[in-house]
C-alpha cells in the first residue's frame, strides 16, 4: 500500500486550512495519492500511476518496474506517466495495461502519445471481467464501475493470489449504481481497498449530497454494518480528500470507523497473497 490520498494529495496544493496545516509542516503527516504495488519475487506493478510515482516506485523497491495497470484518466490515477518521458526517467518498454477508452485517450493526446512513439510506453490491452496473469501467482481482473469521467471509462481491479484476493476500488460514483453487490462480493474477498474520499457531508460545508460523487464512508458502513465482524474488517478506506477526518489517525471519525470495525488503509502495509 503506497498512498491512500484523493488524487490532489495531502495537503493538497492551495489548501492552508486546518486539514493541511500540519501536514504542510510535517512530513509524517502527508499522504501519498492512493495507489497499490503488487510484488512477485523481484517483479513488481503499479497500480495506477500517480503524480507521486517518483517516492511510490522507491518504496515498491523499484526500478526496474515491470508493468503499470491504470483506473482511469482523472488526475491521481494516470499523469504520474509524465515522469517515464524523456524530461525525467524515459525507460524503455514499460507495459502500461489499459482499458479500450483509456488507449484511444493516451494515444491521441499529447504528452501522453509520445510516451508510446519514442518507446518508453507499450500500451497492453485490459478487457472487462478478462483475468490477466501478471506471474505464474498473479492474476488481475478489470471490474466496470460507474464513475463520472468524459474521457475514459473507469475500472476496480482484482488481485488474486494463490491464497488470497484483493480489490482496489479507489473510485466509484455510488455503489448502488454498480451492477455488483459490494455486501455479495466482499465475501470472496480479503481485503477490499474501497473509495473513502470524504467521511461524511461535514467535511462538505453547504454542498448537497448529490453534487457528491462519491460515497462516504459512513454510508458505505451502514450498507455493511450487518455484516459479520469478520467481513466487516475487510475494508480498508484509502482515496481520502485532503478534507477527511480519517486522514488524521485517532480523529474521532478515524475512532468510528475502527470501532465500527472497518479500518483506514496505511501505507506501508502489506497484504500477503
Ligand atoms: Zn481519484
Ligand atoms: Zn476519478
Amino acid at each position: 500500500m503506497l498512498g491512500i490520498a484523493q488524487d490532489g494529495g495531502h495537503p493538497q496544493t492551495g489548501c492552508i486550512a486546518d486539514c493541511c496545516e500540519a501536514a504542510w509542516s510535517d512530513a509524517e503527516q502527508a499522504h501519498l495519492v492512493s495507489c497499490l504495488a503488487v510484488l512477485d519475487g523481484d517483479r513488481r506493478w503499479l497500480l495506477d500511476c500517480t503524480p507521486d510515482i517518483r517516492e511510490q516506485l522507491r518504496l515498491a523497491g523499484g526500478p526496474p518496474l515491470d508493468g503499470i495497470l491504470l483506473t482511469h484518466a482523472h488526475m491521481g490515477h494516470y499523469t504520474g506517466l509524465l515522469q517515464l518521458g524523456p524530461e525525467a526517467w524515459a525507460p524503455t518498454g514499460v507495459d502500461v495495461h489499459v482499458m479500450p477508452g483509456m488507449r484511444a485517450f493516451l494515444q491521441g493526446n499529447d504528452p501522453w502519445s509520445s510516451l508510446m512513439s519514442e518507446g518508453h510506453v507499450v500500451l497492453r490491452d485490459l478487457a472487462a471481467d478478462r483475468r490477466v496473469s501478471l506471474t505464474e501467482q498473479v492474476r488481475i481482473t478489470p471490474w466496470l464501475v460507474p464513475h463520472r469521467g468524459p474521457w475514459t471509462e473507469t475500472v476496480a481491479f482484482t488481485i488474486q493470489g494463490p491464497s488470497r484476493r484483493v480489490l482496489f476500488v479507489p473510485d466509484i460514483d455510488r455503489w448502488e449504481d454498480w451492477d455488483r453487490a459490494l455486501p455479495e462480493i466482499l465475501q470472496d474477498l480479503d481485503v477490499a481497498y474501497v473509495d473513502g474520499s470524504f467521511f461524511d457531508m461535514g467535511e462538505l460545508g453547504r454542498r448537497d449530497r448529490a453534487e457528491i460523487l462519491h460515497p462516504l464512508v459512513r454510508e458505505t458502513m451502514d450498507l455493511l454494518q450487518d455484516q459479520p465482524d469478520e467481513v466487516r474488517s475487510r475494508i480498508r478506506f484509502l482515496h481520502l480528500n485532503h478534507t477527511n477526518p480519517l486522514l488524521r489517525p485517532g480523529s474521532s471519525a478515524w475512532q468510528e470507523v475502527h470501532d465500527r470495525g472497518f479500518r483506514v488503509a496505511e501505507e506501508g502495509e502489506e497484504v500477503e497473497l
